[in-house]
């Protein structure tokens, strides 16, 4: 039984519905489908995202993107009544009580703009604010041939990236890298690199708890100038893009294979770890139990059990947890593996 009284006040593991701001992009479907869902009688084909766990809103297109708790509190007023609950008191000390990570599901219904996202220098010198955007990809679904694009094959100069936003053509595509993906990958992106998702791709997103995104390539989006370049004049928004080169063994050191983790482990290069950790927990040699941490959980196949010190809950794919430090150690058994994506360690 819940507590109702309780509950408003102390961090408490919540199963949470979709949250699917409307975007400029086409998608949506295969996040309902994932979820298990029909897709809302509304759906208009333009819900491509879904955010976990949000605190942040769009910096655009409405400003939608806070998650809501079952009830209707909205997770930063849950967040400020306990703070150390959710948390845990080495996370607040260090980052406050704020989760530091911003988690989404994402459907590619078409390809997405090439596009960047600042730095944390960046950001904190020309937009007031202390995150920047590195993001992360971990691939559970995709096409054949699915392919993404990150960072320029060549160094190019100033004035070359300027030449390419300026002509609004397919060669900034094609200046980027293009790497296939498939189910069972993940892609760490750098802030300041370019990158764009191509059509038919479900990710699991991590992100610092930001929309900043200049978006290199917006005229056939449709998108306004302001909202493309951040509200900066277009120079001073372009010096945040790396000009690369971005070599071939650089994109080694940005990928790995989540899908080849036995038990626990790390879905993401460990250079993602100053930003944000994706652990798949994935019981094969038995049941497998991890430590206490903030957690946006998501279940990406089969079904099994989640126990914690807030009792234990059968779970299958396409579920999406939030979990507090106050759970506790969790116990995963089953036939199933989950993702845990969490802030930095504290
Ligand atoms: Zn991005």
């Amino acid at each position: 039984m819940t507590d109702i009284s309780t509950s408003a006040v102390h961090a408490t593991t919540a199963a949470l519905a979709t949250n699917t701001p409307r975007r400029f992009y086409r998608g949506g479907e295969r996040i309902f489908a994932f979820r298990g869902l029909e897709a809302p009688s509304d759906f208009d084909g333009y819900r491509p995202e879904d955010w976990i766990g949000s605190t942040a809103r769009l910096f655009a297109e409405g400003g939608g993107g806070v998650t809501t708790l079952d009830g209707g509190r909205e997770l930063p007023d849950a967040f400020a009544a306990d703070a150390d609950g959710w948390f845990g008191e080495a996370h607040v000390a260090r980052f406050g009580g704020d989760p530091n990570l911003l988690t989404k599901l994402l459907d590619s219904g078409e390809r997405l703009p090439v596009h960047s996202h600042p730095s944390r220098a960046f950001a904190t010198t020309h937009l007031d604010c202390d995150h920047g955007k590195t993001e992360a990809w971990i691939v559970l679904v995709a096409d054949p041939d699915a392919t993404v694009w990150v960072g320029f094959r060549d160094e190019l100069s100033a004035e070359d990236l300027a030449e390419l936003v300026d002509a609004q053509d397919d060669r900034l595509l094609e200046a980027l890298n293009p790497i296939k993906v498939s189910a069972g990958d993940a892609v760490l992106v750098p802030a300041g690199q370019p990158h764009a998702i191509g059509e038919g791709v479900l990710i699991l997103e991590l992100q610092e708890p930001t929309d900043f995104s200049v978006m290199l390539e917006h005229k056939r989006f449709g998108l306004e100038l302001d909202h493309a370049f951040l509200g900066l004049e277009r120079p001073v928004a372009l010096q945040s893009v790396d000009h690369g080169p971005v070599t071939g063994e650089r994109l080694e050191t940005l990928r790995r294979r989540w899908a080849d983790v036995v038990d626990f482990g790390s879905a993401l290069p460990d250079e993602a770890s100053a930003y944000f950790r994706a652990e798949v927990v994935r019981p094969v040699t038995g049941d497998v139990t991890v430590g206490a941490a903030y957690a946006a959980v998501v279940v990406v196949d089969g079904h099994g059990t989640f126990t914690s010190a807030h009792g234990a809950r059968e779970v299958r794919a396409g579920d999406v947890l939030l979990v507090p430090f106050a759970a506790g150690d969790v116990t995963v058994s089953g036939d199933v593996t989950l993702i845990r994506c969490m802030p930095p360690a504290p």
